[in-house]
């Protein structure tokens, strides 16, 4: 009997597969269970070890079980994962984890047939609360639990109470609740058939996307111009051709209406990826996918790494959305990622957005990527005005100057809704005494504590730290503690004062319960007229037809931002906006306030649009050397200790010896001191991209040997926020 050498890629701060010994040959792909320490691991098979190897075998240890009789992850998969660890200088063991379900990390069969459930009998749907022991207290509640839901998951019910077990035995004994297995393809009807023929400009788009090879398309055009018809028109092709169709959208823009409009259109039913899903959901749709049970994904970001039997085409909406790049662990880019991944199983990737990262459209520019455009509104809607509101000297009452406030009588006496937009939720950003100027600070972190009135409390938007609100001031003793600034609690509270309409606020603290957000939608969609009042999660993915007017409130200060891509970021956000706005049959108006209405950005944005914009962006970025002309890297480290991060970097700096790679700092973190740790980082940047990821590479080594200064490090290539 022969012994084999594996290589197994196994979950940890590995950078490199591990080798066992096998019995039998093992294809790469397969789940296997593997001793590490003193511990029993889940890892994959990556292939077998080429050579003798350093270890002698009787230094290495036999893999314990298979788990599985045929591959976990696909080649394509396990090339892909190779990628994102080499690119993104990500310890494979790490890459692993994103690219296995929960359900398949925890050593489950590989297919999910279903979702392992509890329903109510005839008889538990008949029972009467009352003949339960007033002391059983839980069986109470998982039994009035299920008459008003029916059935739910083991995940469910973990989720709403943890300590289940106990009482649903009973009431099973009781023959109140049966378990059973909810398919995963459940048959559920799909929306009636909604299709529209395609304009002249969009049929053009869907005809110059070749299927069935490598195509990278920037499909750009405004909110409302018809991309996400392109995109069906364009599945609808690739799915004839017995091929799926994967489609990636930002973190908050994944509505149920998105889902409902694909399934209209496609009937078909899609496979919808995010956060949101409990293990045993995720592991059904992956199942789907990969079986090619189902025909078109819809998700976000790690959607992407999901196992496809025959994907044709991906299509990346709101490409130029900083949440396609993660922020922790490894921090790959979707949307770098899913070019890589086109490229690699040679099918066209389509980039969507009304207002591309400059990356994108630099790519486009040089030829690498077609440049499709579509010009005008689908459905003859107009687009709105921007105009820029000269706020100097002017009344402003709680953030609201006196024409933004004319302007919204205005536009709510002739029926229609209007839309504030300022991006800082809370009652206030800062809690001030008003006699020594003492304020509220986070202990953990170097920023000021939020005021919340709601209830009352201080509450640190970084690390989550939550205290009650002082009395007295801790500085000074006097009782007067002022909350200054505006948030948008605030702002919704002066302006249900000023106004007669309803307030409706979206943001995150508003919209925390389940349901909540789908409940205020359906509140702003009744089209009565109100006020919308949000952050940044009104300007993504909804529609808002009756809303005639935008205003945007606090843009200043986010003009004069260090970070390089703040100006880009604004004029995203700006006309992002915009488009929310007038897409019914009234046009909209977008009053933007402003103390810099000649500020060049702004001039150029209201006057000439996006796309004057990012050419004369393009420009500066080439003249003073950035990306997307050059390559950066940013080198994060951490310590309790103030100082250690910085000597770190120090230390580490003094080591890169490559002309070709500049360093800038190491310098604090624009946030210094964040949940404890003191922040320092260290960018590098240089025209030759192979050369700074050869440059990573050393460091990296060096960075594994200075295990002495006890910081927390990180790499983060290519990266989005300097933070
Ligand atoms: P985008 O994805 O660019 O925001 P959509 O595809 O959502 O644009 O289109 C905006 C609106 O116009 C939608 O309500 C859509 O149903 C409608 N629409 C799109 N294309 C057409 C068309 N060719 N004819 C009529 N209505 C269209
Ligand atoms: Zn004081
Ligand atoms: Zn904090």
């Amino acid at each position: 009997m022969g012994v084999y050498r594996i290589q197994v890629a196994v979950p940890g701060p590995f950078y490199q597969p591990l080798t066992y010994l096998s019995a039998q040959p093992l294809k790469a792909g397969v789940r296997v269970r593997v001793p590490l320490r003193s511990r029993k691991v889940i890892g994959v098979v990556m292939g077998e070890k080429e050579g003798e190897g350093t270890l002698p075998e009787d230094r290495l240890k036999p893999i314990q079980t298979v788990l599985d009789s045929e591959p976990a992850l696909t080649p394509s998969q396990l090339a892909f994962m190779a990628w994102v660890a080499r690119y993104y200088h990500a310890p494979v063991g790490e890459v692993l984890q994103l690219f296995l379900p929960q359900a398949l990390r925890e050593g489950q069969t590989l297919w999910r047939q279903g979702v392992h459930s509890w329903r109510l009998t005839q008889a538990g749907r008949q029972a009467d609360l009352e003949t339960l022991a007033q002391r059983a207290v839980r069986q109470r509640r998982l039994l009035r639990w299920f008459q008003q839901h029916e059935a739910g998951s083991v995940s469910d019910l973990r989720a709403w109470m943890p300590d289940y077990r106990a009482p649903l035995k009973k009431l099973e004994e009781k023959g109140w609740l049966e378990a059973y297995t909810q398919p995963c393809l459940e048959a559920k009807a799909l929306p009636v058939l909604n299709r529209h023929p395609l304009n002249k400009a969009q049929a053009e788009a869907v005809e110059r996307v070749v299927l069935g090879a490598f195509a990278p398309v920037l499909l750009q055009g405004m909110t409302g111009s018809g991309k996400t018809a392109v995109y069906l028109a364009l599945a609808e092709k690739v799915i004839a051709q017995g091929q799926q169709v994967l489609v990636l959208v930002p973190e908050i823009g994944l509505t149920p209406q998105m889902v409902q409009r694909f399934e209209a259109w496609l009937q078909q039913p899609v496979a919808v990826l995010h956060s949101g899903l409990n293990a045993a959901e995720r592991h059904c749709a992956w199942t789907q996918l990969a079986k090619g049970d189902i025909q078109v994904a819809l998700g976000t970001r790690s959607a992407l790494l999901s196992r496809f039997q025959n994907l044709g085409l991906i299509v990346v909406d709101e490409e130029h959305d900083p949440s396609y790049k993660q922020q922790e662990g490894v921090r790959y880019s979707a949307r770098d990622a899913a070019v890589w991944l086109a490229k690699h199983l040679n099918i066209p990737v389509v980039l969507g957005s009304a207002t591309p990262s400059m990356e994108t459209l630099q790519h486009a520019r040089s030829g690498r990527y077609q440049h499709l455009k579509l010009h005008e509104r689908a459905g003859g809607a107009r687009l709105p005005r921007l105009k820029l509101l000269d706020i100097r000297g002017e009344t402003i009452q709680e953030g609201v100057s006196r024409p933004l406030y004319a302007a919204m009588q205005q536009h709510l006496s002739e029926g229609h809704q209007v839309m504030l937009f300022l991006n800082r939720r809370g009652f206030a950003p800062v809690l001030m005494c008003h006699y020594c100027g003492w304020q509220a600070d986070c202990p953990a972190c170097s920023t000021h504590l939020t005021y919340h009135a709601q209830p009352s409390h201080l509450h640190c938007h970084h690390c989550d730290y939550q205290r009650p609100v002082p009395e007295r001031c801790p500085n000074c003793g006097s009782g007067t503690l002022m909350p200054v600034g505006q948030g948008t609690a605030r702002l919704e509270t002066v302006l249900q004062q000023s106004f007669q309409v309803p307030v409706v606020r979206i943001d995150r603290d508003s919209t925390r319960k389940k349901g909540a957000l789908d409940a205020q939608l359906a509140r702003v969609h009744e089209g009565k007229p109100m006020i919308l009042l949000g952050t940044q999660m009104l300007a993504k993915g909804h529609h808002f037809p009756q809303v005639t007017l935008v205003g945007m409130l606090e843009v200043d200060q986010r003009l004069f931002s260090p970070d390089f891509r703040a100006p880009e970021r604004l004029a995203q956000q700006v006309i992002q906006v915009a488009g929310r706005a007038g897409r019914g049959e009234h046009p909209g108006e977008v009053l933007i306030e402003t103390r810099q209405p000649e500020h060049h950005l702004l001039q150029v944005l209201v006057n000439k649009g996006y796309e004057a914009f990012s050419e004369q962006e393009l420009a500066v970025r080439q003249s003073v050397g950035l990306p997307p002309f050059q390559y950066q890297v940013l080198i994060r480290a951490q310590a309790h200790e103030q100082e250690a991060g910085l000597l770190f970097l120090q230390q580490l700096l003094s080591s890169l010896t490559d002309t070709e790679v500049e360093a800038w700092g190491p310098a604090s973190a624009p946030m210094i001191k964040r949940q404890g740790y003191w922040r320092y980082q260290l960018l590098l940047q240089s025209k030759h991209r192979a050369r700074l990821h050869r440059c990573l590479d050393q460091l990296i080594a060096q960075m594994h040997a200075m295990r002495q200064y006890c910081v927390r490090w990180s790499v983060d290539v290519d990266p989005q926020d300097l933070y």
